[in-house]
């Protein structure tokens, strides 16, 4: 009997993947194996509505127990994969199961950088991945005043939203100038710093944070210019390092990501990897193996994969794009930018329109609050047709009608 396709890892990545070769008709096993105690779900939420109270642990999955069972995809919670035995085809478990594949897919995500500074361990002190990590946090918010966000990414901004929305003093304290600094330009900086500033929420720019300090708690965070900000919660948001040990061990390709080709396919023609923790060249980064943190690509990745492993191979070439809840704002990004990319911003009555250009080349367009704008920059990036800066500046110059012409 044919041991068919095994994923490692019961994520967005992995749980997409099983669906969508169950819609291709795949007909041989399909075995989802997940160390979280949970049904797959969805992390988006975590540091919006299920942190803010407007949904349940029900809202965030992917699908309810009976999807599994009705499409004999055989999810194992709880089930921490060990060691991958490429010789044998088989993957061992922690607590001695052994899993056999005929194909074996890595969706192990990432998992947050932890602060290298004494006192991070300290009771109090809290970062966010998964479902346990937001129970925990929302449990200890409840009898908070005061809060410390390190790191001004993704996960720091939408927390510190929530945390000022529910009337928490909050600061934030980033490394970098500014906010979000990898990811998108100075402008859609400068109008969340102004936003935050605007809900109550302190920024410290250029912050070295040095020790955590309390007497078995944290109480407040140390920094290296020797001040000291007072805090009962402190947040620590500050990137995520891919899942790759299982690969690295393997004697697969590794390096910030386990390395794939544009099918996705590792160095070994049985094992393919997918999501957080997967490295592919894309055409979005001149060709270049990049690793893309986000649902989007989490799915699409899935969906391809799941294509090419039921006869329909086609190269990985989704336009990334993602998105942010901060306070009232949306932040939108279709594309990929890098921090030296041109910046183009168009005025605007409301929101935020801003497109980055690489040698001349659109890269990039961050919009506030504009989906519309958002849905044309997608259309325009996915047929490479051309927009000047000078088009991107009119206000005047209608996107859709270039992302719809034929
Ligand atoms: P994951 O969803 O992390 O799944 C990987 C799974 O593999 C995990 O369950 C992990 O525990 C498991 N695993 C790892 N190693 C093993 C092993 N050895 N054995 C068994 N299981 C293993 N992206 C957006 O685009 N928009 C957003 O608004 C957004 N918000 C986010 C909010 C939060 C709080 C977080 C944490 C992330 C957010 N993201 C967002 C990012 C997005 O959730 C991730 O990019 C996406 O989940 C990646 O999917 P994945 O399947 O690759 O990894
Ligand atoms: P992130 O977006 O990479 O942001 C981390 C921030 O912390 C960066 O600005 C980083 O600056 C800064 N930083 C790093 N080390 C620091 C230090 N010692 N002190 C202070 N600041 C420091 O990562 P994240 O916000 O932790 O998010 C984790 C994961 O969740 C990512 O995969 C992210 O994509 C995902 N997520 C996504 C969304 C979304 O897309 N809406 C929402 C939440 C979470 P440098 O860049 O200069 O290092």
């Amino acid at each position: 009997m044919s041991a068919g396709v095994v994923v490692v890892g019961a994520g967005q990545a992995g749980f997409q993947l099983a669906a969508s070769l169950r819609e291709a008709g795949y007909a041989d096993p399909i075995t989802l194996l997940g160390d979280e105690p949970d049904l797959p779900y969805q992390r988006p939420p975590l540091s919006k509505a299920y942190l803010a109270g407007r949904t349940d642990a029900a809202g965030l999955e992917l699908r309810p127990a009976a999807y599994f069972s009705d499409h004999r995809i055989h999810h194992r919670a709880s089930m921490r994969v060990e060691a991958i035995d490429r010789a044998g085809r088989r993957v061992l478990c922690a607590g001695g199961a052994v899993v056999a594949y005929d194909h074996l897919v890595l969706a192990t995500g990432a998992r947050n950088r932890a602060l290298p500074v004494p006192g991070a361990g300290l009771p109090g002190v809290f970062q966010l991945r998964g479902r346990a990590d937001a129970d925990a946090l929302k449990a200890a918010l409840a009898g908070t005043r005061s809060v410390a966000i390190v790191g001004a990414g993704f996960i720091g901004l939408e927390f510190a939203g929530i945390c000022a929305a529910r009337g928490h003093s909050v600061t934030v304290l980033e490394a970098a100038e500014r906010p979000m600094a990898r990811a998108v330009s100075a402008e859609t900086a400068s109008f969340f710093t102004r936003a935050h500033g605007e809900a109550g929420i302190r920024f410290v720019f250029g912050a070295g944070v040095t020790a955590i300090v309390g007497e078995g708690r944290a109480e407040a965070v140390r920094l290296r210019d020797g001040t000291s900000l007072a805090a009962d919660l402190v947040l620590v948001g500050i990137g995520v390092v891919p899942n790759q040990e299982l690969a690295e061990a393997a004697g697969l390709a590794v390096g910030d990501g386990i390395r794939v080709d544009a099918f996705l396919a590792t160095d070994d023609p049985a094992i393919s990897a997918i999501g957080d923790c997967a490295r592919a060249p894309s055409r979005f980064a001149e060709g270049a193996p990049i690793r893309i943190e986000s649902v989007q690509n989490a799915l699409d990745q899935g969906r391809c994969l799941a294509a090419r492993l039921t006869g329909r191979p086609a190269a990985y070439d989704a336009v990334p794009w993602f998105w942010s809840d901060q306070g009232p704002h949306k932040l939108q990004i279709a594309g990929l930018s890098t921090p030296s990319d041109a910046s183009v911003a168009r005025s605007m009555s409301a929101g935020l329109c801003v497109f980055r250009f690489r040698e001349g080349r659109l890269s990039a367009v961050e919009t506030v609050d504009r989906p519309g704008d958002h849905m044309a920059a997608r259309r325009i990036l996915a047929q490479g047709r051309a927009l000047s800066p000078a088009e991107a500046a009119d206000p005047a110059f209608d996107l859709k009608a270039l992302a719809t012409a034929r």
